[in-house]
């Protein structure tokens, strides 16, 4: 049994527990109180640090595993092979900074999940989409200066799929690989030369619901990349579940949201990374530091907008794991500060790192808080992130990761072993 004594932030919002204790027995969490209630127990190793916090482990909601620098000519010369390797890494950074689960939302990494299943790998909880579904000319086409059949016969991270037919053949490739959602781009991207910010949206209605459909019956959910209004509304009248960027809602967008139960999932970090990346950067191409800029503007808006409505919001940091860009996945807590920046408490933004985004892990009765019974994802940090969301930037102040009952990442000396 593994006691860990500090604050216990459980993850529903409410206050601290001050002077906690959590108990972990084989991979479940058995008790949480405070120290002065704790029983006696026999064969405990007890774990605390200097102004101890224990929180749940953190889950981030829009990962993409392996993608480096997500350019065509970085497409072109891309491998399988790379692409794990660079996934590798990615998933290392991640624990490192106490991310114990993830949703990645279009990449290869689905495949490696028969390697954990095997004990050849250890790396956070993989949830993930397999190959993005986007329409031809779509955020997807990655290579749209080449020709159509050279852009279909090279190595992509999406499906290119027109026809409903074609929509749910993608689908059932991906669950055959193992992908437990799917993923859709119903509009283009700031990064996708042509793509419009104005009002535009990609897939007809008909290829949104084959989508819906095969994810239902999958037992999931669709997620869709989303950044301009009509694609947005498109995506929430059609049955799609969460909306990915999500730059320009309105009233109406709002609404279904709410009746529709949906989740947004702004990711703000990579659009911080971006703005940034091409403030500093001579000869960035026109249309890309004025789309980013436009949309960075837009972007906190409606984020505003779904705050003050009580629109479920996840966190996602969106990185492609580019040191040089500004977005490798040791930085991923940035996100948990944009979206500070942006009007939430560091406890509000606790909980949608945990609670929240278990939910679209489909896992909220296995993960997101500290119950009893749940599965022993914990961290304990050093520092009061409930308090200073920055504590997490810094991961020598995440102490300790625990991920399924056992500790995957140790960074206490042994003096603060009890
Ligand atoms: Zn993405």
């Amino acid at each position: 049994m593994i006691v860990l004594k500090g604050r216990v932030l459980d993850g529903n919002g409410g206050p601290p527990i001050e002077q906690g204790a959590v108990v972990l027995e084989g991979n479940r969490i058995r008790l949480v109180c405070r120290q002065s209630e704790l029983p006696e127990l026999e064969g405990t190793q007890c774990y605390t640090t200097q102004n101890a916090t224990i929180l749940p482990g953190l889950i981030d909601a829009h990962v993409h595993m392996g993608w480096g620098s997500a350019t065509a000519v970085e497409w072109l010369s891309m491998t399988p092979q790379l692409s794990m390797a660079r996934a590798l890494r990615d998933m290392a950074q991640l624990r490192q900074q106490g991310y114990t689960a993830f949703r990645d939302l279009g990449s290869d990494v689905i495949l490696l999940k028969p390697a954990v299943a095997e004990g050849l790998l250890d790396v956070p909880r993989i949830f993930g989409a397999g190959k993005i579904l986007s329409q031809i000319g779509g955020h997807g086409d990655v290579y749209q200066k080449l020709s159509l059949e050279g852009s279909l016969g090279a190595y992509s991270p999406a499906f290119l799929v027109t026809g409903e037919d074609e929509v749910r053949r993608a689908c059932r490739i991906n669950a055959r690989n193992g992908a437990d959602l799917i993923k859709i781009m119903t509009t283009g991207g700031v990064f996708s030369q042509g793509d419009k910010a104005t009002p535009h949206s990609h897939f007809s209605a008909a290829e949104i619901r084959a989508a819906v459909e095969e994810a239902e019956n999958m037992g999931s959910y669709v997620s869709t990349h989303a950044q301009a209004n009509r694609g947005i509304k498109m995506a929430l009248k059609n049955g799609v579940k969460c909306i990915e960027h999500g730059f320009y809602l309105d009233e109406e967008c709002i609404e279904l949201m709410l009746k529709n139960d949906c989740f947004l999932v702004p990711t703000l970090a990579i659009m911080h990374a971006s703005k940034t990346y091409f403030s500093r950067t001579p000869g960035v191409l026109p249309y890309l530091r004025e789309k980013t800029e436009r949309s960075y503007e837009a972007h906190y808006r409606s984020l505003e907008m779904a705050r003050k409505a009580g629109v479920q919001v996840g966190v996602g940091c969106d990185f492609l794991g580019d040191e040089s860009f500004g977005c490798p996945y040791s930085q991923a807590t940035l996100e948990l500060e944009r979206l500070c920046a942006a009007g939430y408490t560091p406890m509000e933004v606790i909980s949608m790192a945990t609670k929240t985004n278990a939910r679209l892990l489909l896992m909220e009765d296995e993960l997101g808080t500290l119950e009893p019974g749940k599965l022993a994802d914990v961290l304990l940090v050093s520092g009061d992130p409930g308090t200073d969301i920055q504590v997490l930037r810094q991961e020598e102040n995440v102490k300790l990761v625990i991920q399924d009952g056992r500790i995957v990442k140790n960074g206490l000396d042994s003096q603060t072993r009890q």
